[in-house]
């Protein structure tokens, strides 16, 4: 296994012209320092709130280099772009923080019109989604915590399970495969049994519907070696998406105030091992498995490729996709398609504002672990001079 395939910068930023290699070192240079990125963070949130015109900033900086464009037009280029590099796109329509009825039936019809109009698109084979978009958080808690829900609640209940169906049987309708996002320890376990249902019902011929699993937790291992003996006869087939997790600070802190264990591994070192167990899990039980590597840790990637090459599994397999964020490791995402395996980006979409909370996630997310920042800023660099020699 050539093991240094990720370092080849030209492949990486071949769509990139030299100026978005610019304004990408500059967002690094300041999402990499943690001071900068609060002040940044709250700065932001109270300049919207007054409606200042901080969007314009916005939209020709940190989100021009993490989102697609505002609509789905507004995408395609970056879409046909990338596909003919062999990367597919997941648009991914970023609403967050809805509350009411009215929000999730817009939310839900939204994601049906993504499905219907990336089917028959060869660059667009999943469609995500973010069940707290279609349901109320806190209702997904209670659900989570499986305390008994008055005739009210049961009611809501079942428009949330409504929607999952609505969206997993269009996606097999239309042959779109489907990520279900994972969101925080509190509303996880309502979500995990409703993907579960899901499977039962549109994994049956093909794998549609893929659950996410985040490795930070110190529980998911097990929850996979379980659920996997509960079905082991079943006729269906599972979808898994392997992430860390995104929610580490938070789950912390929420821990913390409510007096419980913290759901998350106690070191890094644990979620990357409890990372690496699960690809081996997944391999183990790849008759009945489809999987969805998302990393930007190259480790993980190369560890992928190795079993894969060990298993007897073609580069091409659709058993087998790997996954970036869009302005994310770039290196990973063109150098694995260069080489013919499955990847794709997730790539955000929507208005300014909506995608706030995204963008946020990704500053924070960066700040917090130093590696991934300053490894994104020495390839950038790195690029910048060979075109320069
Ligand atoms: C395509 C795609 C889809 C995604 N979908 C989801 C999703 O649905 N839900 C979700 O929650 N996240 C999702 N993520 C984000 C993902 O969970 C990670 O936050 C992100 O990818 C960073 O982890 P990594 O494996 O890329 O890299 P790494 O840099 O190797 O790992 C960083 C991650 O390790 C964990 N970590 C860091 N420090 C510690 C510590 N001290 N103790 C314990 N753990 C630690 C955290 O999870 C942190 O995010 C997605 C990512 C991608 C690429």
């Amino acid at each position: 296994m050539n093991n240094n395939i990720f370092d080849n910068t030209q492949i990486a930023f071949k769509m990139k012209k030299n100026f978005h290699l610019y304004n990408a070192i500059f967002l690094f240079n300041i999402i990499t320092r943690k001071m900068l990125v609060t002040i940044f963070t709250n700065l932001t949130l109270v300049m919207l709130k007054m409606n200042l015109p901080i969007k314009w900033v916005l939209k020709r900086t940190i989100y021009s280099h993490f989102c697609g464009g505002v609509d789905l037009d507004s995408c395609m280029e970056i879409i046909s772009d990338m596909h003919s590099m062999n990367v597919h796109s997941i648009l991914d329509y970023s609403v967050e923080g809805q509350k009411n009825e009215a929000s999730f039936e817009r939310s839900c019809k939204k994601k049906i019109e993504i499905i219907n109009s990336v089917a028959n698109n060869k660059a667009i084979p999943f469609a995500v989604f973010k069940p707290t978009s279609i349901g109320r958080y806190d209702l997904f808690k209670l659900v989570s915590s499986k305390k008994q829900l008055n005739d009210s609640q049961n009611h809501e209940w079942s428009n949330v399970v409504r929607r999952f169906h609505k969206i997993c049987k269009h996606a097999l309708k239309m042959n779109i495969k489907i990520l279900i996002d994972a969101e925080e320890f509190e509303v996880q376990n309502a979500i995990d049994d409703l993907s579960i249902e899901m499977m039962l019902n549109y994994n049956v011929n093909d794998v549609i519907v893929y659950n996410t699993i985040q490795l930070y937790r110190w529980d998911r291992l097990d929850y996979l070696k379980k659920t996997l003996n509960k079905y082991k006869n079943s006729e269906f087939n599972f979808g898994f998406k392997l992430v860390r997790g995104a929610y580490m600070e938070k789950e912390r802190l929420m821990a913390k105030k409510g007096h419980y264990k913290s759901p998350i591994c106690s070191t890094k070192l644990i979620t990357d091992n409890n990372f690496d167990n699960a690809v081996e899990l997944m391999f183990d039980n790849l008759k009945k498995i489809d999987f969805f590597v998302a990393t930007h840790n190259e480790r993980s990637n190369y560890k992928v490729m190795q079993l894969m090459k060990e298993s007897g599994i073609k580069k091409s397999s659709l058993k087998v996709w790997f996954g970036q964020l869009y302005g994310m490791s770039d290196n990973i995402t063109f150098n694995l398609a260069k080489e013919g395996y499955n990847v794709a980006k997730i790539l955000p979409f929507g208005p300014v504002e909506n995608l706030v909370p995204y963008l946020i996630r990704r500053a924070q997310e960066n700040s917090s672990f130093e590696g991934q920042s300053s490894r994104e800023l020495n390839l950038l660099r790195k690029e910048l001079i060979r075109r320069k020699a």
